[in-house]
């Protein structure tokens, strides 16, 4: 299994490097880049500095006709989609049956690569993309549908209620939308947890909102502590002010947390949720 898990590394960075392509695209407000170019000069990148990962690594990071930082984006995303592919490999491992361990390893490659997307965007421009959580929506209903078709129990109760936990998922968002008004929070949130709460299914989608949370809180803490303790001026300029704006970027976390409990929900729940065991 370890053997096998290196070229689907290989693949998921591959398969990363064209995410890395659809959120440049994507862009905001109509302005759309290509990869092809360097952001800061404008030059064309040349074909050998297109190896995903190894070429920023080998350019240290920076563009190679005007040495302008490179955005770390890049590696990352195509780093984390080969780890993602990797736990996905190991989840549906775990299944015997083998068209089911087919199906879940597919559609998890599918909604994963939706979930970095919504990840980087999200972090990057504050929004979420329509098209982004509808798809994402989208395969995850397909994912449930296939799973039970396979089981033999599709449209049957529990088929319904893993719809449902995508529904309950997405209810409190909607309500603080709804009335806030949309200032504490987009309308994109409650959107991402339906398909998040049908991925986590009826089991898992309270104990992976409560993660996301206790993420969220730990890492917004520990940024304005960062930015309020630094000596670095640059530092205490990006963080200082985290603490006063009301807007934070909520569906890197809740993407975290969801994540974290699909595919730690074993040991997780052991640990933070010792009373559902
Ligand atoms: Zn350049």
């Amino acid at each position: 299994m370890l053997i096998l898990s290196l070229p689907i590394f290989f693949i998921g960075i591959i398969v990363g490097s064209f995410l890395n392509v659809v959120i440049l695209r994507e862009g905001i407000g109509g302005k759309r880049h290509k990869r092809s170019i360097c952001l800061s000069c404008g030059k064309q990148i040349e074909n050998k500095d297109l190896v995903p990962v190894f070429s920023f690594f080998r350019l240290r990071g920076r563009c190679r006709s005007c040495k302008s930082r490179l955005s770390p984006q890049y590696p990352l995303v195509e780093i984390a989609t080969g780890l993602f592919f990797v736990f996905a490999f190991f989840h549906a491992e775990k299944i015997a049956v083998v068209p089911l361990a087919v199906a879940d390893f597919i559609s998890l490659t599918i909604i994963g690569s939706l979930l970095i997307i919504i990840f980087v965007y999200d972090l990057r421009h504050k929004i979420i993309p329509d098209w982004t959580v509808s798809s994402l929506a989208f395969f995850a209903i397909l994912r449930l549908s296939v799973i039970h078709f396979l089981f033999g129990s599709l449209f049957g109760q529990f088929y319904f209620m893993e719809l449902l936990a995508g529904i309950l998922s997405a209810l409190p968002f909607f309500l603080i939308w709804l009335f806030s008004g949309g200032r504490l929070m987009g309308l994109g949130d409650a959107k991402l947890m339906v398909g998040l709460g049908i991925l986590l299914g009826f089991r898992l989608f309270l104990p992976a909102i409560a993660v996301s949370f206790w993420l969220a809180a730990l890492i917004m803490g520990l940024l304005i502590l960062a930015g309020k303790f630094s000596k670095n001026r640059k530092l205490r300029l990006i963080f200082g002010d985290l603490g006063r704006k009301s807007e934070i970027p909520l569906g890197p976390f809740l993407i975290a947390g969801s994540l974290l409990m699909f595919f730690w929900s074993a040991e997780l729940i052991g640990v933070f949720f010792p009373f559902m065991m």
